[in-house]
């Protein structure tokens, strides 16, 4: 009976103590609970990466083209535009900077005057189907690293809305892609960055400067072309994969490691053998 009793007291006394904490709750915990939520681990390590040609098994500023076209939203007419540079590609007689320089003014030559909104179902339709199209290779890195808390930036010269589904999809943290300004929900042609094209490395020193927790030296970049050399340039980890000749020079006089994926197998380059070239 005592002991029941006193049992009951306690039970009790540790209900109202605890509706007591319900209610206070209602004033502390949940403001708590936001800022715990709200407060991420400032970034130590960066994986960065290019995405076209890096991740992506195609580009996305191509795709996107593609799918404007497709929906009327650019004319028929773009694709021949681009016709001769993607041939000479295809032949292995024009190289494949060429050919993606050429869709990237098509594009913003075509983009003026068109509807952001429709421009961005476009890109989210892209991504929907296309997002898996990915080299193993770095599929496989992004996860082991982003398990290892790596802050994930992906920086690459498409066009930023594309870029941003994209990054979202694979879960990057940042992202990065070419800036075209939008007027009352109508692209105005007006190019406002090519940083993440041209000028990689202003992008990640920018980030540092905003993070001075960034370790560059601890930090890990992947790129294919010269594009991304000044990228993998500031970085204690730079990796060539799949690199076009240019980064391939840079790399073998720079002693990079390379990554080659063909098919499903995976090289690590240990002699680049340019033969001549
Ligand atoms: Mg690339």
């Amino acid at each position: 009976m005592v002991i029941g009793s006193s049992t009951g007291v306690l039970a009790t006394v540790n209900q109202n103590l605890g509706a007591a904490i319900d209610r206070g709750a209602r004033f502390f915990y949940i403001p708590l609970r936001a800022i715990i939520y709200s407060v991420k681990p400032l970034p130590k390590k960066l994986a960065i990466f290019d995405i076209d040609g890096t991740i992506f098994r195609s580009s996305l500023v191509i795709e996107l083209s593609h799918e404007l076209v497709r929906r009327g939203i650019f004319p028929l007419g773009a694709r021949r535009e681009i016709r001769k540079e993607y041939l000479a590609w295809l032949d292995r007689k024009g190289t494949y900077e060429a050919y993606i320089d050429k869709v990237v003014r098509i594009y913003i030559k075509h983009i003026r005057g068109r509807d952001y909104a429709a421009a961005k179902r476009a890109a989210a339709a892209v991504i929907a189907e296309q997002k898996d199209r990915t080299y193993r290779f770095t599929r496989n890195l992004i996860k082991k690293l982003k398990r290892q808390k790596y802050f994930l930036v992906a920086i690459s010269g498409s066009p930023s809305y594309i870029v941003e589904s994209y990054a979202r999809a694979i879960g990057f943290n940042k992202f990065y892609g070419t800036e075209l300004e939008v007027k009352r929900g109508v692209f105005t042609g007006r190019v406002l960055s090519l940083e993440s094209a041209y000028h990689k490395d202003r992008i990640i020193k920018a980030l540092v400067r905003q993070y001075p927790s960034i370790n560059l030296r601890q930090s890990l970049a992947v790129g294919d072309t010269e594009g991304d050399a000044a990228m993998l340039k500031i970085v204690g980890r730079p990796l060539a994969f799949n690199p076009n000749l240019q980064l391939a020079k840079l790399a073998k006089k720079r002693g990079w490691p390379v990554v080659v994926e063909r098919k499903d197998v995976m090289y690590n380059i240990t002699d680049i053998n340019l033969f001549g070239v």
